[in-house]
């Protein structure tokens, strides 16, 4: 088969405008189909990038135009004609996140799902990307940064050739243009590079290879125990470093990244920030995802279809249990310690318990609906959806432990992942794309670890009853407590609202039954007085604090522009995270936390 050739060039960072180009040597003579994917892989939403081509053309192999029209919102269909065809095309590129495709004059950044037209028909034929440097000698210093292995006589890091087998892998290898820091590490044998475009002073590079090194070998020695073998060959982590910025995405060689400047670890400080941890988790979490979820796959993935929402119901392990070990493997690395690791925990089942929502819909419902509830979240989502992640994540907590004290800590939940990943994963790109049926999923928990787990997934996966967290941690000598909020202001009661910070005071969320809705407040008022005295975004806090739970406050709140006057009775304080208190005591309690949390 023909490789299908294509160009892309920064052609005006000024404008945000990438010029793609695209040559089929053997179109379909009747008309030839393009269509370019309505969501990329790893998120649950369609985006209908096509709404971002600003004009597109086709020519014959003599430059001669040929007849292209738009038969839906993502696809084009060529007039017949004999002969090679050839699009060219206009991408707008401002979206600084890693789902899409953004250009200016500091960096490039693109997701094949945003750039390169699919040929239909042709899904399996090779591909072959020219990238070429944008013009200027504001741009001499820019290089190349991608897991798309190089066409010959192109260097790494250089504008050239790239090539992939097939359209899958051409759209699941994002590409950053630009001056970026270059690190590197071996993971087991297998050479990880790192790359932090942005604005980043003092970056600690030494630090972070170190670092990211023993969480990736620790991961690969959970999959593959004895041959400590990585499933890739080489392996990028890009990260675009910015002022206010949080996300990752996975993909099947490298993820890419964003976050705060901030967040990267500083030359000459040793300490372990907030901001540190969270994007060593952030690394951790894509990590994982090169096994759970690239090539471990639920069965609705195998192959993706790009046109149209994929549903599932299993994304509470594909996103839930990935949540679980990022964390984990933190703690198992050594990275964060044992309470760190509880901290975080208890920030998670206080997220979840929280929310009414929980109440109201299952882990697998909420993955089956991603596309229209969790990635569409609004002011009523609290209220009535729950997250596969944050659930999701204790989810895998509740099998992990439930599992380890069934079998007197002899099996746990790695061996779950290893025999899905035996299974469904390890040759999934070598001609196996297979993947696990939702139906199979118990089935395969038994077989891996022998224990009996039916009412988990009765209650805790198809059931919305809270998970028996008391009792799971008790044989690994945790104990798990409510810890009202703090912030200076301990004991104080609730509106049963979430604010908004910021000079106004305005309520973000009004939780299920709480003092506030009960009152009559909603979502988007904001709170102007309390007893007369004037509340701002920062304030609220310090202004509640002055009353006992069940006081009445007189409340005035604008709605729109109409002032509204209200008597609200303050509910409890709100508890917003657990304690995970860790006991020395006698039985195997000890025992247990360690090999848990050791692997
Ligand atoms: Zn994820």
């Amino acid at each position: 088969m023909n490789p299908i050739q294509y160009t892309i060039v920064p052609k005006n960072p000024a404008a945000h405008l990438f010029e793609v180009t695209l040559t089929v040597a053997a179109p379909d003579p009747a008309g030839q189909r393009f269509m370019l994917p309505v969501w990329i892989p790893g998120s649950y939403m369609i985006r209908e990038f096509a709404r971002n081509i600003v004009t597109l053309q086709a020519f014959n192999a003599a430059g001669r135009k040929i007849a292209i029209e738009k038969v839906d919102k993502h696809a084009w269909q060529a007039a017949p004609h004999d002969g090679p065809i050839t699009l060219r095309y206009e991408v707008y590129g401002w979206d600084m996140s890693v789902r899409a495709a953004h250009l200016d004059d500091t960096v490039g950044f693109f997701n094949g799902t945003s750039v390169f037209l699919a040929v239909e028909g042709q899904a399996d034929a090779p591909c072959v990307v020219d990238i070429q440097a944008p013009q200027g000698a504001a741009y001499r210093n820019w290089r190349v940064a991608t897991a798309l292995p190089e066409a010959r006589g192109t260097m790494r890091y250089s504008f050239g050739a790239y090539q992939a087998q097939n359209y899958d892998e051409l759209i699941d290898h994002p590409v950053t243009l630009g001056e970026f820091a270059l690190g590197s590490f071996s993971a087991h044998g297998v050479k990880h590079e790192i790359v932090i475009s942005g604005r980043v002073v003092g970056l600690d590079m030494n630090r972070l290879a170190v670092d990211l090194k023993r969480v990736c070998e620790a991961q690969i020695a959970l999959f593959e125990p004895r041959t400590k073998k990585a499933p890739v060959d080489r392996y990028v982590f890009m990260t675009v470093a910015v002022s206010d910025g949080y996300g990752g995405l996975e993909h099947r060689a490298s993820t890419a990244l964003i976050c705060n400047r901030g967040d990267l670890p500083v030359v000459g400080r040793a300490e372990m920030t907030d901001g540190y941890r969270t994007y060593l988790g952030l690394c951790s979490h894509e990590y994982f995802h090169t096994w759970n979820v690239k090539r471990i796959k639920p069965a609705a993935f195998a192959p993706y279809d790009l046109s149209q929402e994929n549903y599932t119901s299993l994304l509470w392990l594909f996103e839930g249990f990935t949540s679980y070990y990022d964390d984990l493997m933190l703690v198992r690395s050594g990275l964060i310690s044992p309470s760190d690791y509880f901290s975080l925990v208890g920030k998670t089942i206080g997220g979840v318990l929280r929310s009414s929502g929980r109440l109201k819909q299952t882990v697998a419902e909420s993955s089956f609906d991603a596309w229209v509830k969790y990635y569409r979240a609004d002011e009523n989502s609290p209220n009535a959806i729950v997250s596969y992640y944050q659930k999701g994540s204790l989810v895998a907590l509740a099998f992990d432990l439930s599992i380890r004290a069934q079998t007197g800590n002899r099996k746990s939940l790695d061996d779950v992942m290893r025999l899905l990943w035996q299974r469904y994963g390890r040759d999934f790109y070598n001609g196996k794309l297979r993947g696990i049926e939702e139906s199979d999923v118990e089935a395969l928990f038994a077989e891996a670890t022998g224990a009996d787990l039916r009412k988990l997934f009765r209650e805790g996966v198809h059931g919305t009853r809270d998970l028996p967290l008391d009792a799971l941690f008790e044989p690994f000598g945790v104990a798990l407590a409510p810890e009202p909020a703090t912030n200076g202001t301990a004991g104080k009661p609730s509106l049963g609202a979430r604010v908004r910070g910021g000079a106004d005071c305005v309520l973000a969320v009004v939780h299920d039954g709480s003092a506030a809705q009960k009152a009559g407040l909603s979502a988007g008022d904001v709170l102007v007085a309390i007893d007369g005295l004037r509340v701002t975004g920062s304030n609220l806090d310090a202004l509640l604090a002055r009353y006992l739970p069940g006081a009445k406050v007189e409340v005035h709140a604008f709605r729109r522009d109409e002032l509204r006057r209200t008597e609200v009775k303050l509910d409890a304080p709100e508890v917003t995270r657990y304690t995970l208190t860790a006991s020395d005591g006698r039985g195997p309690g000890k025992q247990w936390r360690e090999r848990w949390l050791k692997g």
